[in-house]
């Protein structure tokens, strides 16, 4: 097969034919694959910029081998053998990520822990639910949902995300402004470490017994270990649900509205506003949104409750905007998962991406206008727009779209990363923070020192005694030293 791989394999067909022959003699020769469609399809997730580089035929990077263990057992049988032959590791949820977390730029095994995906317990006097890591975070929720519980994580990605793929990048779902990020809802986990040893923590309803271990995996992106059991509140599914929204002259209006309705301690579970450039693409069919910015609202809980609380918030919205009804909600519900812009831009030689943030609610306004700004001053740049969908007593997540076509002197990549660049030092400059839910990835590793500053050495100390010989996705959150690998 003819393609250009971007990341070169430091391994020869013959490290790689006795890598596949171990592995498969530690964990069935059915559980591991080195056929180069296997090795292409955990090549790039969902990374833009490996996308673009399979549009244009080339591939990110090769694995030498995949490995997709059944239990336990299998991913601490694998793991001791890695670290015992300093091969790589890259553990491999549902492939969703979006920052190039899967790209096994250094080779070695690609760790698919799709076949351990089975609900273990849901234990209904507890409120809580535990689950292999490998589990897809849909089937999950439909496991939830058929005893009469939800655990109210709805990522836009929850088709093809896995429960432990959550853990590993941080993430956060729709609904979170009412049940919380990933964070909140984890109660413990178990993980295997690169020399093979598995680990434990729980820590239900709450304990006080030292640092909290299992939360290292929490954001850790593959660097410490493998996830291979995740536990989680769940919550009975609400029993009313209020659907309302609101357009508003200016974003200032809609964000002092949210503001004034967190500080309150009002809880709606989804709340989105989307500027006015996101409203006329995404609420075109809706005359009482032209040239105004939109804010959707889902209150959800015990019936009164609810009620009482989507009162309150629409006495508030309307001190500052104006009501359009349950008409913009429902559209909301039946697009939210569609993602075909993004999907589509490469095909036409245009550039497209998205970049999460956050800041606290006194930066807001003015952060989100100068991002705006500095995405538009790229040549190139022909759309740069933003929504609010997460939000706290203390701030705000902002949800910045760009899009464009590089200018004639520029490679698509280039251009990409000046926009990135852009976004970013904004963020940076204003006050926020680099990411609020994607993770670091390849793509954002050039700024987390500048976020974590006096915290790097400690997140160092971290990968240097839980992973010594550096196997588990080398080269992530803590830069490789030169040579190594
Ligand atoms: C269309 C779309 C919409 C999205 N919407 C959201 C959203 O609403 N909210 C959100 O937070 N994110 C969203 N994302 C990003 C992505 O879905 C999340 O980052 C998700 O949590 C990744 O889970 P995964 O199982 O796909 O992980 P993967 O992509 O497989 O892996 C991501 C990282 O985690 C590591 N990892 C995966 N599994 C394990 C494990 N068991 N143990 C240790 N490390 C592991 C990998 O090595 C990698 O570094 C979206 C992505 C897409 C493509």
């Amino acid at each position: 097969m003819d393609f250009e791989t971007i990341y070169q394999n430091p391994r020869s067909d013959d490290d790689r034919e006795r890598i596949l022959r171990d592995l498969r003699a530690e964990i069935g020769s059915g559980n591991v694959s080195s056929d180069i469609a296997d090795r292409i399809s955990s090549s790039h997730g969902f990374w833009m910029v490996a996308e673009r580089w399979t549009v244009e035929g080339k591939v990110a990077a090769l694995p030498d081998v995949i490995a997709w263990p059944q239990s336990t057992g299998d991913v601490a049988k694998v793991l001791r053998y890695a670290n015992d032959n300093r091969i790589p590791i890259i553990p491999y949820g549902g492939g969703s990520g979006v920052v190039g977390g899967c790209v096994p730029r250094y080779g070695g095994i690609s760790l698919d822990i799709k076949r351990m995906n089975k609900l273990i317990e849901v234990d209904e006097v507890n409120l809580r639910a535990t689950v292999q890591a490998g589990m897809n975070g849909m089937s999950f929720e439909h496991e939830l949902r058929r005893r009469g519980y939800t655990m109210g994580h709805s990522p836009q990605s929850i088709c093809c995300s896995s429960v432990g793929g959550w853990v590993a990048t941080n993430a956060t779902g729709h609904f979170s402004t009412r049940y919380g990020g990933i964070e909140e809802m984890l109660l413990g986990l178990e993980a295997v470490l690169p020399t093979g040893r598995t680990v434990r923590g729980e820590c239900s309803p709450r304990r006080s017994a030292g640092p909290e271990v299992y939360s290292l995996f929490i954001g850790s992106e593959g660097t410490l270990g493998v996830i291979t059991e995740v536990t989680f509140k769940i919550f009975p599914e609400p029993e009313g649900r209020f659907l309302t929204s609101y357009t508003y002259d200016t974003i200032d209006d809609s964000l002092e509205s949210v503001r004034a309705i967190m500080r309150r301690g009002l809880r709606p579970a989804v709340v989105r506003i989307y500027d006015k450039e996101e409203t006329k693409r995404h609420f075109y069919d809706y005359p009482e949104a032209e040239n105004r910015v939109m804010a959707v609202f889902v209150i959800e809980g015990e019936e009164k409750v609810a009620d009482v609380e989507k009162d309150e918030c629409e006495k508030i919205c309307s001190e500052y905007g104006v009501c359009t009804g349950e008409g913009p909600v429902r559209h909301w519900f039946e697009t939210r998962f569609n993602v075909s812009e993004t999907s589509l831009a490469p095909q036409y030689g245009a550039v497209f991406d998205t970049i999460e943030t956050s800041v606290c609610w006194s930066r807001a306004p003015q952060f989100y206008k100068n991002t705006i700004k500095a995405m538009h001053s790229i040549d190139g740049v022909i759309l740069a727009s933003g929504h609010a969908s997460h939000f706290y007593p203390q701030g705000v997540c902002f949800y910045f779209t760009f899009g464009g076509v590089p200018p004639k002197n520029q490679t698509a990549l280039e251009f990409y990363q000046k926009v990135w660049d852009a976004a970013v030092s904004s963020f940076l400059e204003n006050g926020g923070h680099i990411s609020h839910h994607h993770g670091i990835g390849i793509n954002r590793s050039r700024w987390l020192s500048r976020e974590r500053s006096s915290e790097m050495i400690i997140l160092q100390k971290i990968k240097q005694t839980m992973d010594p010989n550096n196997i588990m996705n080398p080269g992530l959150i803590t830069p490789l030293e030169e040579g190594a690998q």
